[in-house]
């Protein structure tokens, strides 16, 4: 299908991705700086490399599924000290970045990439780390048609469904817009079932009718904010994440950015960025997202 894969971050995602790329017999070099994710991907049976250019050196193509957008421009474009890897690339080399990261950012390193002679797609997930491990993950591609043609059956190998969304920097466009939905929703969600509790109806109730009703959603029918309607909500295991808080607040903040940076006249998506702020600052980072229902019964009962 394709030649040797360098996966760089092989984290909660890039792990189980990585593993799973083995699994299907892709041979795959990876690396990550952190020892313990190194180790994990390793009982994977994923091979790892003593650095990023030893694991892009050869490769077709170049993987990376890391936290933030600075760090992907960095190990293109390297650092002091430290070779960009798009410097030491052969011509035409792809470049594939899973991570989440600003639109703005993913078109500056399609730049950077195209520039130097190489390839880039832009390929945001949503799943999480279940979907990690199933490989039942959402790819959202942005792409030349070519390039995603070539990438469409590797990232089959990992997800469920690969959206190709446009040209490059489309992917993350899709995935800060969809999330910004999912924060959104969330917090409609959690006011509606504390409104519900100060009137006198039960959280039961308000379920079985907004979930028939024109309030369905997937805040409300997967991920629950109250225990007892979904059984599999983590609001049933004390709001262990799931999607955490933490997530949630970055990508509202790449929803921020992609808000300011195209002048859209948007006020509920900034409000929920700094709502999941103040849920951060109360403990919500390591919490799943749907925690924050507390934050709101909180003010609501002083
Ligand atoms: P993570 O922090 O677990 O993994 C990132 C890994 O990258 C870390 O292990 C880190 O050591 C490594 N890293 C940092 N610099 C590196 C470098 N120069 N070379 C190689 N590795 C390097 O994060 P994660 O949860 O796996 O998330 C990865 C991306 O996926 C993020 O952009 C996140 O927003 C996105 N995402 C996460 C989830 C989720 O549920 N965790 C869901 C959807 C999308």
């Amino acid at each position: 299908m394709t030649g040797r894969i360098a996966f760089l971050g092989l984290g909660h995602m890039g792990g189980p991705m990585a593993g799973n790329l083995v699994k299907a017999g892709i041979e795959v070099l990876g690396f990550d700086p952190f020892p313990a994710a190194a180790e994990a991907a390793r009982a994977r049976g994923v091979e790892v490399a003593g650095s990023a250019q030893e694991a892009a050196e050869g490769a077709s193509i170049v993987l990376t599924m890391l936290q933030a957008g600075q760090q992907v421009l960095d190990l293109y474009r390297g650092t002091e000290g430290q070779k960009g890897l798009l410097a030491g690339a052969a011509p035409g080399t792809l470049f594939l970045d899973c991570s989440t990261i600003n639109v703005d950012e993913a078109r500056e390193a399609a730049a950077a990439a195209t520039d130097a002679g190489h390839r880039f797609v832009d390929a945001p997930v949503s799943g999480g780390v279940v979907g990690a491990e199933a490989a039942t993950l959402t790819f959202m591609v942005g792409a030349d048609d070519g390039d995603f043609d070539q990438v469409r059956p590797l990232l089959e190998l990992m997800g469920k469904r690969v959206v190709h969304c446009g040209g490059h920097g489309s992917g993350q466009a899709a995935k800060v817009c969809n999330n910004m939905i999912l924060g959104a929703s969330m917090i409609a969600v959690c006011e509606a079932f504390v409104l519900g509790e100060k009137l006198g109806i039960t959280d039961e109730v308000l379920f079985d009718v907004a979930a028939h009703a024109s309030g369905q959603c997937w805040a409300l029918t997967t991920n629950c904010p109250v225990p007892g309607p979904v059984p599999t909500s983590p609001a049933n295991r004390n709001y262990e994440p799931g999607f955490t808080g933490a997530l949630m607040a970055k990508d509202l903040h790449l929803a921020l950015q992609a808000i300011e940076s195209t002048g859209v006249a948007a006020q509920i998506g900034p409000l929920a960025a700094k709502m999941y702020d103040d849920f951060l600052e109360h403990g919500g980072a390591q919490r799943d997202f749907s925690g924050i229902i507390n934050d709101i019964r909180d003010r609501s009962n002083r």
